[in-house]
Order: C-alpha cells, then structure tokens, then sequence
C-alpha cells in the first residue's frame, strides 16, 4: 500500500462533505469535525503527494497504484498546475512591458501544446509592416528576448510576430532583467 497515506483531516472536507477522488461517494454532515471521524472510522485516507481522499473500496482495489485512469487524472491534475503557474508568468511579463507594449497579452496552449505560452499584441504583432525590410536582421521578436533572459522557458514560449526593434528590445530587455533581479548590464558589443 502507498506510505504516503495518512488519516483524513479537516482539511479534506469541503462544504461539509467528503468526496472519494476515486469512486466519487461521499460522506455528508452537519459539522466538519464529525464527518472526519466518521471516514477515518470507516478506514477512508488522505493521499497528501497527490492530494487526494481515497474511500476503503478504493484503497481494496489499489487503484491508487495500479489504475491508468487514476495515473491520467493525476497526470490532469499536474498539468492544470503547470498551467496556473504558466498563466502567472505570462500575466507578470504583460505588465513588466506594459508601457513598452501596451496591449501584450498572455494566451495559453495551442492544439498540439496546451502548455505553450503565447504572448499576443494586435498594435505590435503580425509587424512585417511595421518592420522595415533593409533593417530586418536587427529586429528580434518578443519570445526569443525572453527566453534569451530566462532560458529556463526555452521552447515554450511563442507569440503573433511581436518584433521589435533595436531601441524597444533594450527598454524590454531591461525590464525583463529587472524581473530576474540582475542590473542591466551594458548592452555587447
Ligand atoms: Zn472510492
């Protein structure tokens, strides 16, 4: 059986109600404090590493350990929290560059990744207007400055043809270091 079991807490009922994250039945009440009695009575655990309340007949089936459907809704689990940090990400670089690029918004997933994180301008996306052809190579877009400061977000990041040029990228880039707590150092030559 999983170590990681421990008794049912308080913590674990939710509008005075208990809820098997496997099967689904629950145990109902009136006060809080009874309902977590009576499920550790009837032999029901709290999963803490995956967070979540197992009934008895559950724990019999050890499906905990064995279930695909519960390795893919734990797996579910994991990317819905991937997804909450990746959407504070977004949000805290929008706003970092709010002066610079006004509308910059974060958009998260695409058909084939739904962790993707994709940074979307309608005033400064779609710019090959805006970018003029003989100064093309000096223009670099949103995504690659930031993963060029945070290369920790390599391959995750995209958005709609942000490019910017050589004066903008030094104001992003000085805001982008400022989030990761480096001064700006003077640009290379
Ligand atoms: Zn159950």
């Amino acid at each position: 059986m999983n170590d990681n079991l421990t008794k049912i807490r308080p913590g674990n009922v939710k509008n005075f109600e208990i809820r098997c994250d496997f099967c689904g039945c629950t145990l109902k009440g009136n006060i809080v404090n009874d309902i977590v009695c009576r499920a550790n009575d009837l032999g029901w655990k709290y999963d803490y590493e995956n967070d979540r309340v197992i009934c008895r007949n559950c724990q019999k089936e050890s499906k905990m350990n064995n279930n695909l459907l519960a390795l893919i809704d734990g797996r579910d689990k994991a990317k819905a929290s991937v997804a909450a940090y990746e959407k504070r990400i977004m949000a805290i670089i929008c706003d970092a560059v709010r002066d610079i690029i006004p509308d910059l918004e974060g958009w998260l997933g695409t058909p084939d990744n739904p962790n993707k994180m994709i940074f979307l301008s309608e005033q400064f996306g779609h710019c090959y207007e805006r970018m003029p052809k003989e100064k093309n190579e000096n223009w670099e877009n949103l995504h690659s400055l930031i993963e060029e400061i945070f290369p920790e977000l390599r391959y995750q990041l995209d958005d709609n043809d942000i490019y910017l040029s050589p004066e903008e990228q030094i104001k992003i880039i000085k805001r982008l270091k400022k989030l990761r707590g480096e001064k700006n150092e003077k640009k290379k030559s």
